[in-house]
């Protein structure tokens, strides 16, 4: 069983290259961005409380996301193994998966970090906003994301530094050789 984390910015590339990761290894997915927007086509309570962070691009509270994030991982069928995209982005979050996963008698084999610079970031994102639909994809929202993402999310990068999970990935360039950086750092943890 190997747990990956994919990690990175908004824009980064979490989603495509997890798609590729599932597609090659049989993972199984969990992203607390699907799962949140899911919860609001849904409107359900938690949607419509994550709706308003959502939109504003501030980040779901902790303990929400926690919560949610623990119903998930318990109704997962045996798979080869799971990828946590958009979870952890908090360093209490990451620390709240440790103990998760520490009930299982597992632990994060490998975390991800797609490194793409501000820029190509906000390009990718502007982009995607023309089709994807999604209310966070413009660029006062887009900015906002960036801003919490470096104050709130980069600190994990140190948690996982000293967990020695932490994997540095290139995240700029062809999709498919971005993947083959990916592939590399997966296979050399099992
Ligand atoms: P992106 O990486 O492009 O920002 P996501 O789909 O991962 O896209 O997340 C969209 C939004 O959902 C975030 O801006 C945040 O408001 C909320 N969200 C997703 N995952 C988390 C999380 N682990 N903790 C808090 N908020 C989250």
């Amino acid at each position: 069983m190997l747990n990956v984390v994919i990690f990175g910015p908004p824009g980064s590339g979490k989603g495509t290259q997890s798609e590729k990761i599932i597609a090659k290894y049989g993972f199984a997915h969990i992203s607390t961005g699907d799962i949140l927007r899911q919860e609001i086509k849904e409107q359900t309570e938690l949607g419509k409380q994550a709706k308003a962070f959502i939109d504003k691009g501030e980040l779901v509270p902790d303990a929400t996301i926690i919560d949610m994030l623990e119903k998930k991982l318990e109704s997962l069928t045996t798979a080869q193994g799971v990828i946590f995209d958009g979870f952890p982005r908090t360093v209490d979050q990451a620390g709240a998966l440790k103990k998760m996963l520490r009930k299982r008698g597992e632990d994060v084999n490998v975390m991800l970090n797609l490194e793409v610079q501000r820029e190509e970031l906000i390009q990718r994102l502007l982009k995607r906003g023309e089709v994807s639909g999604r209310s966070d994809d413009n660029l006062e929202t887009i900015e906002k994301r960036i801003r919490v993402y470096e104050e709130q999310t980069a600190p994990v990068i140190e948690f996982y530094k000293a967990e020695g999970s932490y994997h540095a990935i290139l995240g700029e360039g062809a999709i498919d050789d971005i993947f083959g950086r990916i592939s590399s750092a997966i296979e050399n943890a099992q």
